[in-house]
């Protein structure tokens, strides 16, 4: 491209919130063939709400039985709050769940912790700081409450911790399949329950996918969450299953990415965190989005200002718009 059009481009961008870094950077991205979507905080809003909290029931959990009692984080069935005869409370399943867990996790700064948190300071629970907190990356939390040993996170931490997690299959199951990020709870040793948030899908992250792909290209969404999950959300946004890969670990986004473009393919990696910024600098193109973190912005190519999924269309629009005419 002449200087000209680089400067016209770079200039329409700014005006747009579309921040290209560098003058080659239009270039790359009219050749971009492929868009990786991260899912949280990029597709969805990244802000997660307890909707679950299942205690399973111990004796019963040995033998994969039911779930003792359940309940509806969201208006249905109301978690006993601490208000009352403290003793009750603490017997109530649930309530001893979710104020484990919870206590665990406000050593975390992770979203799904915070959605924990909040959840049960939401329901009047009196929290416990935490002992020796552990953060377990891409995992989840163990800490100890009380004196007891709580974990809460993904089935990878349980496998490599020896705590057999099938009697929460059936519930995990249910919750993943609805787009919800289920959670397992153990306590001193053995599985407690499963807890579950869930996000929302941005509703320019439609609007994204779908112009994405009416351009001929590509749209995949990589993620740490499980299968299932991403899968849902896949679907409520018409990306193809093939296209997802979910259970990538922070440390590993980066080699997806390059695995992705192992095959010729140029990629434009679209992600917010500060575990995407490796998976950003591993791709033909890494777009930084919205009030994503300083790391992110720093590994970009280009920033898109605000936090709209759709802004890569804009990107794509421009260099193609000012590199087609000037040339
Ligand atoms: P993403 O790539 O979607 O931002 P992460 O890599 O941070 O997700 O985490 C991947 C998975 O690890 C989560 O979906 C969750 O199952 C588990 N996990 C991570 N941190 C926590 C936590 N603080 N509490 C419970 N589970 C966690
Ligand atoms: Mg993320």
């Amino acid at each position: 491209a002449t200087p000209a059009a680089t400067m016209i481009g770079t200039s329409i961008g700014a005006t747009n919130g579309v921040l290209f870094k560098g003058g080659d950077v239009l270039e790359r991205v009219r050749d971009v063939d492929t868009v990786v979507f991260d899912k949280t905080g990029t597709l969805t809003e990244g802000e997660m709400t307890l909707t679950d909290v299942v205690a399973l029931d111990r004796s019963a959990a040995a033998d994969g039985g039911d779930p003792a009692g359940e309940t509806r984080a969201d208006g249905g069935g109301a978690v006993a709050t601490a208000e009352g005869d403290e003793s009750a409370t603490l017997a109530d399943p649930e309530t001893d769940l979710l104020y484990a867990a919870a206590s665990a996790e406000s050593g975390s700064e992770h979203p799904l912790a915070e959605a924990i948190v909040d959840g049960a300071e939401e329901r009047s629970l009196d929290l416990a700081t935490p002992d020796d907190f552990e953060n377990v990356p891409g995992k989840g939390v163990r800490a100890t409450v009380d004196g007891r040993e709580v974990l809460v996170g993904n089935p990878g931490l349980f496998e490599e911790r020896g705590i057999a997690v099938d009697a929460a299959a059936e519930a995990r199951d249910r919750l993943e399949r609805e787009g919800k990020t289920a959670m397992l709870v153990a306590i001193d040793g053995r599985l407690a329950g499963v807890l579950a948030t869930a996000d929302t899908v941005k509703e320019s992250a439609k609007r994204a996918v779908a112009g994405v792909q009416e351009r001929g290209k590509t749209v995949r969404m990589l993620t740490g969450d499980n299968e299932r999950t991403a899968r849902a959300v896949a679907d409520e946004l018409g990306i193809p299953a093939e296209n997802v890969s979910a259970e990538v670990l922070p440390g590993e986004k980066a080699d997806a990415v390059e695995s992705i473009q192992s095959d010729g393919s140029r990629a434009m990696m679209v992600g917010d965190g500060v575990n995407d910024a490796p998976a950003l600098a591993a791709a033909y193109v890494g777009a930084a989005i919205g009030s994503g973190t300083d790391v992110a912005i720093e590994a970009a190519d280009v920033t898109l200002m605000r936090d709209d999924p759709e802004d890569v269309l804009k990107a794509v629009n421009i260099s193609d718009a000012t590199l087609r005419k000037i040339k």
